[in-house]
Order: C-alpha cells, then structure tokens, then sequence
C-alpha cells in the first residue's frame, strides 16, 4: 500500500434526487491496494456511492478523481476500462459459462486463442472447468455469481467495485466469494470498495470500514475501530451494539471515567472526556456475564448490576436475555448455557462485565 498515491478520492461529493440528498459532501480516498467496505442501512447511499466511482453516474456537485485522474468527459471512456464492478444481481448471459467468462475480454478486443486460454486457466482456478460448455443460466446461484465474478477479474481491473456481491448467496457460496476478493486483492494489488449490508463481512475483509448513514459518513475507520469504538449512537446500533445507556460523567480517575446512569454506577475508559460531560454507555450483550442472583461478587467484576430477567428468547446458537436494572439491559449467552433452563421471566440475575468491554459516546450536543 503506497501512502502517497490514493487510487480513489472523492471530494465534496453530494448527489441530489429532486429534494433528497442521497449522497450528501461525502469526501474520502481509498489507498492503491486498499479494500475499503461501505456499511450503512437500505437507503443510506451506498449504491449511489458505487455508481458515482463507476461513473455511471454523476454527482450533482463535487469532485472524483480515479488514480490521479480527474473524471470528466474526456477521461471517462479510459478509466472505465481500468474499473470493475460486480452486482448483488448476477448478470449472465444466455450462453455458455465460457462465453460468459469471456465477455469481457472479447469486449476489450482480446484475440480468440488467447480468450480461450485465459477463459480455460480461470474456470480451471475456480474449480469449474467441468461446467464450460454448460449454460450459464442453469448455475445455481452461488455459481453464477462466481462466473460474473471471474468475467470481471479477466478483464484486470485496477478498482474493483462490489456493490453487495453476496446479498442473495448462502453462507458457503458467500465464503467462496469472499475468497475470490481475498485472493484477487492479494495477488493483484486490486483497490477495492465493496459495498455491504453485512457488517460481519466487512470486518472479515475490510482494511478500513466507512459507515454511511443518510447519504453522510458517520465514521470511517479501521473495523476495530468501528465496531469497537464507534462514533455515534446511531453507529452503535447499527454494528450491533444492543445496550446504549445514557449517563454522565461524574468521576475520572487513571484514564477511566465513573458513568452514572439509571442502572448504577459504571466504570468505562475515558478519553477526551470531563467530569459532567453527557453521554452513552454502549455495551455489548456478549460482553456481559450472568451469574446467580445469589454469588457473591466476584474479585475481577468490575460492573455489576443485579435485576430480574424480563425476556428471553433463544435464536439460533444463543439466548438473548433482557434483564429490568431499573432500565433494560440485554445479554447474550449460549443457548446452551448450563443455566439455560433458570433464564426464564422473573429470576433474579446479576450481570457483570470488564470496564475495557464499554464505550463510552460523548454527546455532541
Ligand atoms: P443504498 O444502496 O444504501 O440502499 P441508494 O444509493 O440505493 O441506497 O439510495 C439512496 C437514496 O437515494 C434512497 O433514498 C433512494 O430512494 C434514493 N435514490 C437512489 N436512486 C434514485 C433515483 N434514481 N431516483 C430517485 N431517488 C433515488
């Protein structure tokens, strides 16, 4: 990765749709080499985003600028051929799945043998050489995706835009996607943004994660960052963050901040912050422990807070427990936990959790 020279940069760029801002002065650049994944909800302007670094479209005001080049009509048709973008809906052709992988390079005027050549070795990499005669339309869609894929990375994209490549996938077929990006980005070099609702997905592969929000970014920052220290409390949310207690600070002491807020008095690191300062407890309820109402505290539980189970509610591999602390506070445990059948409305628990586990969200207001 070269500091110097971003592959992407986007200044003040906003895109207006009549009245509404879907993208609304988004400024940042992506380093040669970078994979930088868009989170944010539906709506938030990431297809727009993607659409504007493909130059499919243009902002209303603002400027991009593709390895050092600006975008304007006379530089477009160039940097084009230096772009790829994948879809969340896979686009295949009602032809072979060679002649699918090879679009792209009849399409920048490669010669036949080396198509095939090119078409062969890259089904042969992708374990798929057995479906080459087959039509494309008849993959499952795993596969197809996988094929629209590798007709992009023939072509040897510089920029590699992936606008939520694996939204309609299973797990295993998102897997080998995901693989896919790894791969091309490590043998290649390939700067890629890649868009996604999936906020596990960027964390799996992202160097740096930007949270677009209402056609504005949040944050943007490492995936530590991000989903460890988010900026806001909208940000919070929405990288799962299920406690987002509000409080003030009433003491600080060696970088650590005494929170107090409805449920008690909590410990979290403090940076940046002053005695009286508002602001959000955000907590994980898989940081928390449970414990019987009845064990005594323990020596390292630097939180504690005792209430009556309110809720719970097994989903899937876990048990998402909302205990009454005076507020709710909902914790995460196995659904196998060995006091799983005691996890029922009414039951006195006590919580506990490490002061390195909270984040604390200063008000901005
Ligand atoms: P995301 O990809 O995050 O779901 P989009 O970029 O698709 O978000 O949309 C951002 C906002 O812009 C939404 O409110 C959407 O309705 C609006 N929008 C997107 N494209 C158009 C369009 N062609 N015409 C009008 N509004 C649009």
């Amino acid at each position: 990765m070269s500091e110097a020279k971003p592959a992407v940069e986007l200044t003040n760029i906003s895109r207006i749709y009549g009245e509404k801002y879907a993208l609304n002065d988004v400024s940042f650049s992506v380093q040669k080499g970078e994979i930088v994944a868009v989170i944010g909800p539906s709506g938030a302007g990431k297809s727009t985003l993607m659409r504007i670094c493909d130059m499919l479209e243009e902002p209303s005001s603002g400027d991009l600028t593709l390895f050092q080049i600006s975008v304007e009509k006379k530089t477009k048709k160039s940097l084009r051929e230096r772009v790829g973008i994948l879809f969340q809906k896979t686009v295949l052709f009602d032809r072979s799945v060679s002649d699918n992988v090879a679009l792209g390079l009849q399409y920048r005027g490669y010669k036949r043998e080396e198509i095939q050549r090119l078409t062969t070795e890259c089904l042969k990499k992708l374990g798929m050489e057995t479906y080459a005669d087959r039509n494309a339309r008849t993959l499952s869609g795993g596969e197809g995706q996988r094929i629209a894929f590798a007709r992009v990375l023939l072509t040897g994209p510089e920029l590699l835009l992936l606008d939520e490549p694996t939204a309609n996938l299973d797990p295993l077929a998102t897997r080998m996607i995901e693989e896919m990006i790894r791969t091309e980005n490590a043998e290649h070099n390939t700067t890629i943004i890649l868009n996604t609702h999936d906020q596990n997905q960027g964390m799996r592969l992202a160097n740096r994660i930007i949270v677009l929000m209402d056609g504005k970014i949040m944050q943007m920052g490492t995936p530590d960052e991000v989903f460890y220290h988010p900026a806001a409390e909208e940000v919070a949310a929405f990288v799962g963050f299920q406690n987002l207690i509000s409080g003030t600070v009433t003491k600080i002491q060696n970088g650590v901040a005494e929170m107090t807020t409805a449920a008690g008095v909590f410990l979290v690191q403090a940076d940046d912050v002053h005695v009286g300062d508002a602001g959000t407890l955000a907590l994980r309820g898989e940081e928390i422990l449970v414990h019987n109402a009845d064990t005594p505290r323990e020596k390292n539980a630097e939180n504690r807070v005792c209430g009556a189970i309110l809720s719970s509610q097994k989903i899937g591999p876990v048990m998402e427990l909302v205990v009454d602390c005076n507020i709710p506070i909902t914790v995460v445990v196995p659904a196998r936990h060995r006091f799983a059948e005691l996890f029922v409305p009414g039951t006195p628990v006590c919580l506990s959790w490490l002061t390195a586990a909270a984040h604390l969200i200063p008000k901005t207001e």
